[in-house]
């Protein structure tokens, strides 16, 4: 047989596929991963079309080096997400398509032993003979595998790396002794592996608790869908939303046992959390039916989850934003619990919502998809109204003695309250609080979204205020440390023992972020056990579970910390919550400021009491603000109504659709330079009536890393017409050559400004 030609995916900025000639007789496929010469190098790229012609002539085309046979391809509905990520983002293919496949896929050299992942191990008669003896009695670990295999006559692989972390090389030497064989897996036996069966899905709810009549309510209607079904869960915090997720998997798998569903969380820190409640309800499954992927897993782990999820293996992955992506060829169910999460959203290179994207896919695959929030986004909250998503509500908490807090608005503008400054801005309501939860042994939270010691450093005599060498952003005072250090490059530096204008060596830090809340604290509550959880303070590997087991554990009487604490957890023992200086984003210059502030606080108040009683005090200057005032009445509802009546009176999203050009340059004119030029390339396509186009602006904190950054808005009523404006505009922006600028980029539905 001859050649053909394979037209290669590859990561690449300029949107076209590179032409390779293939061998025939390896029957490539579109979706196959292949191995390609690229310049002096080799590269792993996906097949996107199989063809007999090229523009390119035959004898000049090279050859492709590797084609993963084994692996399935990537189905036609991946490749169509992937082009529709692609086409909406305003991206090349490739910058979608590579980057969603972890590192190890993207290795050729890897593609052998990623694929042990699905080998099956038989124990042979020698081995039942000698491995008993050939093993030390010490040697727990492998005794427990060798009498697995034993018991069972074969294992798969997940199987035995669940029993020992170095079953592969084990049982690889104890096939070199003869003792043991293997076979690869079959696809079907892959999925077969853990096809749920009715008993599986009935020991899913045998622990399980009597549902409330508001979630038996909304599963019904769940399980009434057909096809496409958008739900909106509006569920109250602690109403139980889990279970309801839960519910409908068990019903789903029992429905359909070979299927797939796919969970998304917006933060690795709330996946132990959801992986632990499904893993325990999923006991009698085996383990590799339920996987995570996130970008906190080690590279093995998580080409072993993706391939997991690819083959069909995985019945259920749960996993951050990037999830989305994954290849799911029998997804029959999609879940998005805490749709609203801004971290859905991915803020650099392919600026996607994962929210978005699952919906999309939901729609493509023809099947449900859940979105829960106890506060939904405004975007979603519209589609609610318009009857486009079926809402679904939970106002109760499930735990029937738990009750919603009652939330107290603490005056602080109040003469009295301002005399008390001294204590760090703690109130002597929310002292007393404290001290009344200390004396009965629960817990209290105290949120303060500033990490880092002092927001700033400042001269007492001239006003000068240390800022960061890098960026027009001041640095962040960090005691402990004994440093400072700047949020938005993470340049480190001395603490300055003078100033730098005027010589003065009294300087003070301004403001306070949670490592002085968590000085003060200890200070006026010697007796507490504080903890601080932020950034900081979970940077290293891991940390942040354990932190949060030690809350859970009782093992701490004051939690500290940033809105890493206020999302998702399930703390028992918390019955107060305290918010500081919460008020600056009740006059940003962002127009979702609002929306982020009023979801951050209900969901850090739906920490409290979610065993029993609870009560949140909020530190505000204006406790008569709109906002606060739904807040304590746990109105989202009359919240979502007022703010999206202005933002339809202004004409702002979800009313109207917007993208955003990028420019980063050496120079602010240059940034300026290149959105103006961009701006009258844009003003001359034909077509572009329905777009709103407003002018350069520079970005608020303009400097980062050195580099100058400027933007420019687009608007429109219309989604479509918005996208083909941006398509028109695309060739003309990489025609523009303008000195100094470094990079530019489009962002669709930007949600940041
Ligand atoms: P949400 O995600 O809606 O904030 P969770 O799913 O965390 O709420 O549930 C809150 C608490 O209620 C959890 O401790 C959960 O175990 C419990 N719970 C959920 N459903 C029920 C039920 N039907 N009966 C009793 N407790 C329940
Ligand atoms: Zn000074
Ligand atoms: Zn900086």
């Amino acid at each position: 047989m001859g050649n053909v030609i394979v037209r290669v995916v590859l990561e690449h900025p300029v949107p076209v596929l590179f032409d390779y000639r293939c061998d025939a007789s390896t029957s490539p496929l579109p979706g196959q991963l292949v191995r390609v010469p690229f310049g002096k190098r080799y590269l792993v790229g996906l097949i996107w079309e199989v063809t007999q012609h090229s523009d390119v002539p035959l004898e000049r085309l090279r050859e492709v080096d590797a084609l993963w046979a084994e692996c399935p391809p990537l189905t036609a509905q991946w490749r169509a997400l992937a082009t529709f990520a692609a086409n909406y983002y305003q991206r090349a293919l490739g910058e979608v398509v590579l980057p969603a496949l972890p590192q190890g896929v993207r290795e050729a050299s890897r593609w052998g032993r990623l694929l042990a992942a699905s080998q099956i191990y038989r124990i042979l008669p020698a081995g039942i003979e000698a491995l008993p003896a050939a093993l030390p009695p010490q040697a727990t670990a492998r005794r427990r595998l060798a009498a697995a295999l034993h018991e069972a006559g074969k294992l798969t692989a997940a199987a035995a790396r669940a029993l020992h972390p170095q079953a592969i090389k084990l049982l690889d030497a104890w096939q070199q002794a003869g003792w043991v064989t293997q076979e690869a897996e079959t696809a079907a036996q892959q999925v077969e592996a853990t096809t749920a069966t009715a008993s599986t899905v009935n020991r899913l709810l045998e622990a399980a608790p009597e549902l409330t009549v508001e979630q038996a309510d909304v599963l019904e209607a769940i399980h009434g869908a057909h096809g496409f079904a958008p739900f909106l869960l509006h569920g109250v915090t602690g109403s139980g939303k889990t279970e309801v997720y839960l519910r409908a998997l068990a019903t789903l798998l029992a429905r359909e046992p070979a299927a797939q569903a796919l969970v998304l969380v917006p933060e690795i820190n709330l996946t132990p959390q959801f992986e632990a409640f499904f893993r325990a309800r999923l006991a009698a499954w085996p383990t590799d039916a339920l996987v995570t992927l996130h970008s906190g897993l080690a590279e093995g782990e998580r080409s072993r989850a993706w391939l997991a999820a690819h083959t069909g293996r995985a019945r259920i992955v749960l996993g951050t934003r990037l999830a989305v992506l994954a290849s799911l060829p029998r997804l029959a169910l999609i879940i998005v619990d805490e749709e609203h999460d801004a971290a859905y959203k991915q803020q650099e290179k392919l600026r996607y919502s994962a929210r978005d994207l699952a919906i999309w896919r939901a729609k493509q695959l023809n099947i449900p998809i859940i979105l829960g929030s106890a506060t939904p986004s405004l975007e979603t909250w519209r589609h609610a109204q318009l009857k486009h998503y079926t809402r679904l509500t939970l106002t109760q908490r499930a735990v029937a003695e738990a009750v919603l807090p009652v939330t107290q608005l603490i005056d602080m503008s109040a003469p009295k309250r301002r005399s008390e400054a001294g204590l760090e801005g703690l109130s002597t309501p929310l002292l007393d609080a404290l001290r009344e939860r200390l004396a009965c042994g629960e817990q209290s939270l105290i949120f303060l979204n500033r990490r880092g010691y002092a927001p700033a450093l400042s001269c007492t005599a001239c006003g000068w205020v240390a800022g960061c060498v890098r960026c027009s952003a001041f640095l962040v005072l960090h005691k402990q440390e004994r440093g400072m250090r700047c949020h938005h490059c993470g340049w480190h530096s001395r603490i300055p023992h003078a100033c730098a204008e005027c010589g003065n060596v009294d300087l003070a830090p301004l403001g306070r972020g949670t490592q002085k809340l968590e000085e003060a604290l200890a200070a006026a509550l010697p007796e507490a056990r504080i903890l601080r959880i932020d950034a900081d303070s979970t940077r290293r590997k891991g940390s942040a579970q354990a932190l949060f087991a030690s809350v859970s554990a009782g093992e701490i009487d004051i939690l500290v910390g940033t809105q890493m604490i206020a999302k998702g957890h399930d703390f028992q023992r918390v019955t107060l919550v305290g918010v500081l200086n919460a008020d600056a984003a009740l006059f940003s210059h962002d127009f979702r400021a609002s929306e982020r502030l009023f979801a951050q606080l209900l969901q850090a108040s739906g920490r409290a009491g979610r065993a029993g009683h609870g009560e949140v005090l909020i530190q505000t200057r204006y406790p008569q603000h709109p906002l606060y005032q739904a807040l304590a009445r746990h109105d989202y509802v009359g919240f979502a109504e007022t703010t999206l009546a202005e933002r339809e009176q202004a004409r702002l999203p979800p009313f109207s659709y917007q993208a955003l050009l990028r420019a980063e340059a050496r120079t602010l004119e240059a940034a300026l330079t290149f959105l103006a030029r961009s701006a009258a390339e844009l003003d001359a396509l034909p077509g572009t009536e329905r777009v709103t186009r407003y002018e350069p602006v520079p970005m608020l904190i303009v400097k980062v890393m050195h580099v100058q950054r400027a933007h420019l808005l687009l608007e429109s009523t219309s989604r479509s017409a918005l996208q083909s404006a941006l398509r028109a505009w695309q060739p003309h922006l990489q025609a523009l050559k303008i000195k100094d600028v470094l990079r530019w980029s489009i962002e669709v539905d930007p949600l940041e400004f």
